[in-house]
């Protein structure tokens, strides 16, 4: 059959019922599964068989909506987590053990930047950061011989820069190692990483996808395009015997479209647990229903609302690479030709207390720890999800002190731009 386009996936893709079953994805809220023989489920834990048993593993609601943004990025298999920070602990932790190296960009979201730097240094995986815009020459200084991956954002949080994915992904692969791309703030409808040549795909479900700020969720998406088999050594967990697992080698039993999620549901899920419940699933799925309409509108908004601030006396810079001038403009018109996503970020002169002052007195906008809602909200990110870091780390990772993330929703643009030119009045 012909591949649909995006929009009918965002509809309909990940579920076909049959004569007479429902119509919406029904929601399997049930934590187990029943069986007529033991040996009927004992097939199922040798993953002989496929099936449910315990919706720690895999449930069927989650299963659904995990296809459909599979088929949205063209994955050959995928995931969903309990949150983004969940699915991208997943993505490095399925392929990198204590004594592992990681090569990732410098500008990613507060929160995978403490994962990695803090956390998973503390499990004995080292992670060299680079400049999203390093020459090839420091990103391929960066490699190490015990390296297993590379990682980036394809519109970074909330340094707003886009990743070359291209160049990152030659590198990668250079190395004989994947690349990993958070695609949250692209989503598929904006780009689709795996068509630059990205082999393991993630998201932070929390942000557009579900759009309402309705539910956490996280998805982990396999391109099937990395050939494992041909670095054994590097990645012994897809390629040799899982003793922890029945003795399964996951890329001959699943090939290489399916080793790396079953690797990841049958260990890492297995093991930490870290499921996305049913409901929650479902949620997420109406959200995806949208996400084409939603992503024009918050794109259009977003290009408004950064062309208005632009132009103003009070504002110091703003960043969004749609904007003409932008130094990302040529890679959003490469990888994001449709537009990159609502969020804007600028400086407002004055700095910190500038900002705190125009912050106070937007009424659409609330403060908020968040992004990519229906209802535009902002964020200082200084004092709130980057304040673990340094002056010099806020500026490596591209989020001065000064900055404000605006995540412009779906009211409409004229709205939000009068709402900021009353608050700017008030510094
Ligand atoms: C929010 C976010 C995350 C973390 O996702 P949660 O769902 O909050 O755990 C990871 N990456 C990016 C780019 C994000 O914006």
């Amino acid at each position: 059959m012909k591949q649909h386009d995006l929009d009918t996936i965002c509809v309909q893709g990940g579920y076909t019922p049959a004569n007479g079953e429902a119509r919406q994805i029904p929601i399997v809220q049930s934590t187990t599964f029943k069986y007529d023989t033991s040996e009927d489920m004992g097939k199922l834990f040798d993953l002989e068989a496929s099936g449910y048993f315990y919706s720690r593993l895999q449930n069927p609601t989650c299963d659904m909506v995990a296809a459909k943004i599979c088929a949205l990025e063209g994955g050959s298999a995928a995931m969903l987590t309990s949150s983004g920070q969940a699915a991208n602990f997943f993505s490095v932790f399925n392929i990198a053990s204590a004594g592992d190296h990681i090569v990732s960009s410098a500008t990613i979201y507060g929160g995978t930047f403490n994962l990695f730097s803090v956390t998973m240094k503390r499990m004995g995986i080292d992670f060299t950061f680079v400049a999203p815009d390093c020459s090839e020459e420091e990103l391929n200084a960066a490699f190490r011989p015990n390296t297993k991956a590379v990682f980036g954002e394809t519109i970074a949080n909330p340094a707003l820069k886009v990743l070359d994915i291209e160049e990152f992904a030659a590198a990668a692969h250079a190395h004989g190692v994947p690349l990993i791309v958070d695609n949250t703030f692209a989503t598929p409808v904006g780009c689709r990483p795996f068509e630059w040549g990205a082999d393991i795909v993630t998201h932070s479900t929390t942000k557009y996808m579900d759009g309402h700020g309705a539910c956490v969720g996280g998805c982990v998406v396999d391109s099937g395009k990395f050939d494992w088999t041909r670095y054994p050594e590097r990645f012994p967990g897809l390629c040799t015997p899982d003793e922890s697992y029945h003795g399964i080698t996951y890329t001959e039993r699943f090939g290489l479209g399916g080793a790396f999620i079953t690797k990841a549901t049958a260990q890492l899920m297995r093991d930490f647990g870290c499921v996305q419940s049913p409901q929650s699933a479902f949620i997420l799925n109406l959200g995806l229903e949208s996400l084409h309409v939603r992503m024009r509108k918050h794109c259009e908004n977003g290009l408004a609302v950064a062309s208005f601030l632009q132009n103003h006396p009070k504002i110091a810079y703003v960043k969004y690479a749609d904007l003409l001038g932008d130094p990302d403009h040529a890679l959003a018109a490469k990888y994001l030709p449709g537009g990159t996503c609502g969020v804007v970020s600028f400086g407002v002169k004055g700095g910190r207390s500038a900002a705190e002052t125009l912050m106070k007195h937007l009424k659409l906008a609330a403060i908020e720890t968040h992004v990519a809602d229906a209802r535009s909200c902002c964020l200082h990110p200084a004092s709130s999800t980057h304040r673990q870091m340094s002056d010099d780390e806020l500026m490596a990772a591209g989020v001065p002190a000064d900055l404000v993330r605006l995540s412009c929703g779906l009211e409409n643009a004229d709205d939000l731009i009068a709402d900021l030119e009353q608050a700017l009045q008030a510094i």
